[in-house]
């Protein structure tokens, strides 16, 4: 039976949550509908005494929460499914207006992505290892870190910071979640949520200003951080913890590659292709930024990609039909129609799109193609992390890396998550992700005694 409804969830009133309670603030932001440009609801500002409260309930919550059996943790993970699914139409609603991504992708990220994360890791165990010899017998087990901070971005602003939460209170670590300034408002509801389930200070959530990343990360009392967001943010987090050797994990921005073989069936294939470039406005990290297509096919495939590309349906989140919504700030839409400026200036070829973006109501863009760009373009050299993309010909095999065969990008909730050289630090999800919220515990217990 599936729990009823919290008779006092209102999804019109965000509060921080602090110790189990909820908290506002003197001053307060607003997200901004990015298909409207309309101003959302208040968000308190979290200041330093917000961070230090927090803190310590969550220092508070460990003690006990990391001696709580995993089965039980699990059971309290499973409980808040059940609730949080009985919202999923309005965490729904929520996302389209905070992010603005088309119903059918928002449903996705909250009712069947978030499902699948918890329910999948909740099938998971802690390893633990055991190496005898005639003199001694090694056990090693993995045991909680203690407090994690979450800074989160705005691309998928439930799945990824749900996806920080999941592992680190199923493997005994209290969490406070900082939600990206530009879509703060799921992620205070759902934590306000999961106090119904949770004891005070197991999961908490701060919203706020640029000021509130930098006061969690240096906090002495967190003991982790877990940071998704650009390369260069995530270089100053590395920064702060290197400094006080204060684990983290960053999983940060990526320039991926689809490279097309010449025995593909194009008409099956370019829109594939074409989708791992624009799905989500180009908003993900491992959209399809480059494009390398077999020069055999190079023109047929380019055009069966503009040609899916010119029908794709751009709009409101509201709209039947539509497939993009817009770019989710007017941050990354100045950053985005700084390519289209490049690609224009230097006289690149549009195959799909115009070099210049219409302005109107709301942060909208057409998916746009650049045919055959330079290798030192920056088109080609740099993360847009918005609706355009570069195709290229190719004829000799010479590339390797994380590969998805027959498919875009799909991260999933069974595969350890992680990224290369720039890309990031370590990783997170399935069974290796758990041990990234772990320490290991090493016994040496020797067989006589002194
Ligand atoms: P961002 O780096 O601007 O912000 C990420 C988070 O860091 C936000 O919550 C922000 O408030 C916070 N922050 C800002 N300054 C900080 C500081 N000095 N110290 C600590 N925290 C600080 O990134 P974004 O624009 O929100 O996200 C887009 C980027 O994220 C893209 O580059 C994208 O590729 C990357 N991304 C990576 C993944 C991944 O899993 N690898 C997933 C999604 C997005």
């Amino acid at each position: 039976m599936s729990p009823s409804k919290v008779s006092n969830l209102d999804f019109t009133t965000f509060h921080n949550i602090v110790d189990g309670q909820p908290r506002d603030s003197k001053t307060f932001h607003q997200g901004i509908n990015p298909a409207t440009g309309e101003k959302l609801w208040n968000v308190p500002i979290a200041t330093q005494q917000d961070v230090e409260d927090a803190v310590q309930a969550a220092e508070k919550a460990f003690v006990s929460w990391s001696q709580t059996p995993m089965e039980k943790r699990k059971e309290s993970l499973l409980k808040f499914l059940d609730l949080y699914m009985s919202y999923a139409d309005e965490f729904t609603e929520l996302l389209g207006k905070e992010n603005g991504k088309p119903r059918v992708f928002a449903n996705f990220e909250v009712a069947a992505a978030v499902p699948k994360w918890i329910k999948h890791h909740c099938q998971l165990d802690l390893p633990e290892e055991r190496v005898e010899d005639e003199e001694k017998v090694i056990k090693t087990r993995y045991v909680p870190i203690g407090v994690v901070g979450a800074i989160c971005p705005w691309n998928y602003p439930i799945l990824l910071s749900i996806g920080k939460v999941i592992p680190a209170v199923l493997t005994g670590n209290t969490i406070i979640v900082k939600p990206s300034p530009y879509t703060p408002y799921t992620a205070l509801k759902y934590v306000e949520l999961a106090q119904e389930v949770f004891p005070p200070g197991v999961i908490q959530v701060l919203g706020g200003d640029d000021k509130l990343g930098p006061m969690l990360t240096a906090h002495p009392g967190v003991q982790k951080i877990s940071f998704t967001g650009s390369i260069a943010t995530g270089k100053k987090v590395a920064e702060v913890c290197a400094r006080m050797l204060k684990r983290c994990t960053l999983e940060l921005g990526g320039n991926d590659a689809s490279i097309i073989l010449p025995d593909v069936d194009i008409a099956k294939t370019a829109p594939e292709v074409a989708m791992g470039a624009f799905i989500n406005s180009g908003q993900v990290c491992v959209a399809t930024k480059r494009i390398y297509i077999h020069q055999d096919i190079y023109e047929p495939f380019v055009k069966a990609m503009v040609d899916f590309a010119k029908n794709v349906k751009v709009g409101e989140y509201t709209e039947e039909g539509v497939l993009l919504g817009p770019v989710q700030n007017e941050m990354q839409y100045e950053k985005v129609k700084g390519f289209f400026e490049d690609s224009k200036k230097n006289g690149y070829k549009f195959a799909a799109g115009k070099p210049d973006v219409e302005s109107g109501k709301g942060y909208f863009i057409q998916p746009t193609i650049i045919d055959d760009p330079p290798n030192d373009s920056r088109i080609i050299a740099e993360e847009p992390f918005g609706p355009i993309v570069p195709t290229q010909p190719w004829s000799d095999e010479d590339e390797a890396g994380s590969v998805w065969i027959n498919s875009f990008e799909k991260p999933t909730a069974e595969a350890f998550f992680s990224g290369h050289k720039e890309s990031g630090i370590g990783g997170e999800w399935g069974s290796h992700g758990l041990l990234a919220y772990c320490n290991a515990h090493v016994m040496h217990i020797y067989k006589s005694k002194l």
